[in-house]
């Protein structure tokens, strides 16, 4: 199938490439001429697992291809994905103004029949309005689509090559036939597809979001209390975890949770719930407790070495907002460093592949180091918010060697308490003693 697909960010990427991967003929668009130039030149700008040799071995083989001209990859293409950003509006609603113009870019353009499916994360309703807007732009015949994606950063290759379901909303027969094929080939050993009506799409991505947000946020909660009466929240999240009814997925406590979709999609959610008078109550919650935990590390650093923290020095292990991906857009690191810099801490932050990034977005408002142990080198404390493979196996003795003061802040109860304690150190985590 010959396919164009509208920004190539974490998921526009994966997917041009996912689908070129199964012999679809596959045109990429970015407004980005920089990224598009290091693309064409097989340079991934993004850290995702597997990506590098996805993307390569089909620029090789000519089916994948990217460009800046929208018009030249929509000419003769049967599908055409929209895939660009909808970050959070000033009032929490998504702001549609990438999509609504990409829709608009994409009508112009086209040449004949096509099905334009939108792979970004849309309220409910979106299909629609973009449906009037390309409606105006062009006299082709179209189909306005739903296909919302479910990839998580840092295993999105895997995710998106061997999906658990794939969600099609089409209120057309030959959209869905369309997309029902060019998905085929990833679900040949049992067919995950879910054909639905295109609001139904749109309103399931958003509610598996909250739902995952909620149990996140639920957990920190509970972590919080066991915190005061004396419990041990990693005995409590098995215990519960066990349950089939549960299962043990997503109950781990933490410093709260950020990244590209989350937090942005809760507020969405909620407002157009709002909108819609039918108010959310249990996810408007989850939002509120998040922020809330997103300031705990910060809290407990300042309980420990009081609430003017000039002339300490203090470690940050771990930037991303989670492990195996370089995104740090909503990362818990950036509200605690925020904390610490504001009570007068000087901040020295190790991060295996986002700091690039948390440099393009802090400059030197902190340092930078080359190794974990350098970032713990005459540290009075260290506070680890993002677990990363290598934190888990740390030598403790090099560590302990090169902090001022061995106190350790385990915002993700990777190490025993015991076991740091009876090595020297000073150790405080989440929902447990
Ligand atoms: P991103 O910000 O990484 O990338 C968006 C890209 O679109 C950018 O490179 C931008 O330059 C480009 N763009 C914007 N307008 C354009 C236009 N008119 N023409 C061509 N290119 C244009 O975004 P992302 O993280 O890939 O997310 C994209 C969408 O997918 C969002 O709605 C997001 O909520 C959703 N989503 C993201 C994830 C994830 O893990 N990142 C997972 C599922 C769904």
């Amino acid at each position: 199938m010959r396919l164009a697909v509208i920004g190539t960010g974490y998921v526009g990427l994966v997917a041009g490439a996912g689908f070129s991967d199964f012999g679809n003929d596959v045109v990429c668009v970015d407004l980005d001429a920089d990224r598009v130039q290091r693309l064409c030149e097989g340079e991934i700008p993004i850290h995702e697992p597997g990506l590098d040799e996805l993307v390569r071995r089909n620029l090789d083989a000519q089916r994948l291809s990217f460009t800046t001209d929208t018009a030249a990859a929509v000419a003769g293409a049967e599908v055409v994905i929209l895939a660009v950003g909808t970050p959070q509006g000033d009032d929490g609603s998504a702001d549609l103004r990438y999509i609504d113009e990409a829709a608009k870019q994409v009508a112009r353009a086209l040449t004949g029949y096509a099905v334009i499916v939108t792979k970004s994360t849309v309220p409910v309703g979106t299909a629609d309005r973009l449906r009037a807007l390309i409606q105006a732009e062009t006299t082709q015949p179209f189909s306005v689509a739903s296909n919302p994606e479910f990839l998580k950063e840092g295993d999105a290759v895997n995710d998106f090559m061997k999906p658990v379901r794939v969600i099609l909303g089409a209120d057309d027969d030959r959209a869905g036939t369309a997309l029902r094929a060019l998905y085929a080939p990833f679900v040949r050993t049992n067919d995950r597809i879910m054909m639905m009506d295109v609001r139904s799409a749109e309103l399931s991505k958003y509610a598996a979001n909250a739902m995952l947000a909620v149990r996140i946020s639920f957990m920190n909660e509970v972590a919080l209390l066991a915190e005061v009466l004396g419990a041990d929240i990693e005995k409590v999240r098995q215990a519960i975890g066990a349950d089939p009814r549960i299962g043990p997925k997503f109950l781990f406590p933490g410093p709260g949770f950020g990244g590209s979709c989350f937090p942005k999609d809760i507020r969405a959610l909620a407002h157009t719930a709002r909108t819609a008078k039918a108010h959310l109550e249990v996810v408007e919650a989850a939002d509120r407790a998040n922020v809330r935990q997103k300031k705990v590390l910060g809290t407990k650093v300042r309980a420990q070495l009081g609430a003017d923290l000039s002339g300490k020095r203090i470690a940050v292990w771990g930037l991303a907002f989670k492990p195996e991906t370089d995104d740090i857009r909503e990362a818990p690191a950036l509200t605690l460093i925020a904390d610490l810099r504001e009570a007068g801490a000087t901040v020295v932050g190790y991060d295996p592949v986002a700091m690039p990034n948390v440099k393009a977005h802090l400059g030197n408002a902190i340092e930078y180091a080359e190794t974990m142990y350098d970032a713990a080198k005459g540290a009075d404390a260290l506070v680890l918010v993002t677990e990363w493979k290598q934190f888990r196996g740390a030598s403790f003795k090099r560590l302990r060697e090169a902090m001022r003061t061995p106190l350790v802040f385990d915002g993700r109860n990777i190490w025993d308490p015991a076991a740091m304690r009876e090595l020297g150190f000073t150790y405080h985590c989440i929902g447990r003693k």
